[in-house]
């Protein structure tokens, strides 16, 4: 990867596996949400995806994610700006804001569990969606998020 890839280039120009080395492992983005059909406010919930490691929160198939989570969406520079609902302390979405990495981003302090003892990552409080029944998923809704334009 080159050298401070992410102060250097713009999103579109990073190689694969500098856009990989971009994601912070917060584990935030493979949070279930329900979306309201009439505001567009996004709930999200405590319970994880059911392909999260929850423990490492990396994603236990990332090869065949897709195809078995039709939900999991595919992160690209060119849809970086849908993604409203991705966390404020997401890299991605940082630097499409053009803000800067957390001084805490593995790629700055050299230290992927920072991101965990931070409390930014969803390790300490995320259940997996294998522990909880479909019909109880609404109880577990943590936040509301406004969606704007
Ligand atoms: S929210 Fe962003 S930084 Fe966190 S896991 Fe998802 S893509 Fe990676
Ligand atoms: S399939 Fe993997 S990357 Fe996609 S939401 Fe689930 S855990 Fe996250």
């Amino acid at each position: 990867m080159r050298e401070r890839f992410w102060e250097r280039f713009p999103l579109e120009e990073l190689t694969t596996e500098e856009w990989e080395a971009l994601c912070d492992g917060c584990g935030q983005c493979c949070l279930l949400k329900f979306q309201d059909d009439d505001t567009g406010e996004l709930a999200v919930l405590g319970v994880a995806c059911e392909l999260l490691d929850i423990a490492s929160c990396r994603c236990s198939d990332y090869e065949n994610r897709f195809s078995r989570v039709p939900d999991c969406t595919r992160l690209t520079p060119e849809r970086i700006a849908e993604f409203h609902w991705l966390p404020h302390s997401c890299a991605y979405r940082r630097l499409a804001e053009g803000r800067k990495l957390a001084r805490w981003h593995p790629l700055l302090c050299g230290d992927s569990e920072r991101v965990h003892r931070k409390g930014i990552s969803v390790r300490s409080f995320a259940i997996s969606q294998h522990d909880v029944p479909e019909a109880e998923l609404e109880e577990h809704i943590i936040a509301i998020l406004p969606i704007d334009d």
